[in-house]
């Protein structure tokens, strides 16, 4: 199959939104966005190998590459508009092209994404994908803007996807639905859309937690001139990795493992609970899980007050160590 007939499948597939007037097949895509709103641009690469087994499905790989930058968008409190994808191919297989765009319209419609272009080439199996969104002026989240006196919180629970991961790599064949719902999590994150939308206006800081709270937390820190006080018991644990780890290894995936997409985020303590019961209404799970101190650095303290060091922060592309 040449290039051109994988391009007039994808082409096929794509379309949906009425502020596309040129989609695929021009040497670019004409997009309008809408007065007021500023763009949000984001662009994540996944490599066969390093960011999901070669075995991988093809439609859990169109899923993920997709999620990686909705998440972004969704940090950044963005609503998502249209999509490029980039894709290099071993080999031009209909069949990979069928189930991973399955795997990519299986998120993009509900999130009302549009993919409007891209590249296809010839290469080792890697999927880059452009994501734009929307987001009114001046309301974008940025990691710079935590303040000291806020709350840290973050969604959803910690440490699911590098357990999945951990089991992946011990060849853990069972199938029961402890692992089944680790493995979902990991190879199906969920990107934070709506929460990052209700975040707008209330939250002072926000990040997406893809290489580890710890390591991303130490972004916020960074970026907003700040320290970060991390109580350990706080951090919320899923019952699938307390059915199948011990505490220090839960502890272990939460702090510093990767992949998990929640977001972390802070604001003033008293937007809290306000927080919390709107977003228990659409499903979402939030936790206070520390504050924000005068100072640098994040620090992990257990019960006692005790801090709590890691050999590694998180997942770190180069330094050859991962959470
Ligand atoms: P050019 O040679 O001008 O870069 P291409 O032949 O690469 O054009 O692409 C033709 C059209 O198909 C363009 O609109 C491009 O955006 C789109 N396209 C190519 N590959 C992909 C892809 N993997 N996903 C989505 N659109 C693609
Ligand atoms: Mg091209």
């Amino acid at each position: 199959m040449a290039e051109f007939d994988l391009i007039a499948r994808i082409a096929a597939r794509s379309g949906g939104r009425a502020d596309v007037p040129l989609g695929i097949g021009d040497d670019a895509a004409l997009l309008v966005p809408p007065p007021g709103q500023q763009l949000v641009a984001c662009c994540d690469t996944l490599n066969a190998g390093v960011h999901f087994p070669l075995d991988a499905a093809a439609a859990d790989i169109g899923w993920k590459a997709l999620a990686v930058n909705l998440s972004d968008l969704a940090a950044m409190g963005a609503t998502p508009a249209w999509a490029l994808l980039s894709l290099a191919l071993p080999e031009a297989d209909a069949g990979f092209i069928e189930g991973f765009l399955d795997g990519f319209d299986a998120l993009a419609t509900p999130a009302g994404i549009a993919l409007v272009g891209g590249d296809t080439t010839h290469g080792p199996l890697s999927v880059t994908i452009t994501a734009l969104g929307l987001v009114p002026t001046g309301m974008a989240l940025r990691r710079a803007g935590a303040r000291v006196g806020d709350v840290v919180c973050v969604s959803g629970t910690l440490g699911d996807a590098a357990a999945a991961l951990h089991l992946l790599q011990r060849q853990v064949e069972a199938d029961t639905p402890a692992v089944q719902a680790l493995r979902e999590r990991l190879c199906r994150p969920q990107p934070r859309l709506a929460l990052g939308l209700a975040l707008r206006g209330k939250a002072n800081a926000a990040i997406d937690v893809s290489d580890g709270l710890l390591a991303d937390l130490g972004h916020i820190a960074r970026a907003s001139h700040v320290g970060i006080e991390l109580e350990a018991s706080a951090l919320p644990c899923s019952m699938h990795v307390a059915a199948l780890y011990g505490a220090s290894h839960v502890l272990h995936f939460q702090a510093t493992g990767g992949d998990d997409y929640e977001l972390a985020f802070t604001l003033p303590p008293e937007r809290f609970e306000s927080l919390q019961s709107e977003l228990a209404g659409q499903g979402v799970g939030i936790t206070r899980i520390g504050h924000v101190v005068a100072g640098s650095g994040v620090v992990l303290r257990d019960a006692q007050g005790t801090r709590l060091h890691f050999g590694h922060q998180g997942w770190e592309h180069f330094s050859g160590a991962s959470a």
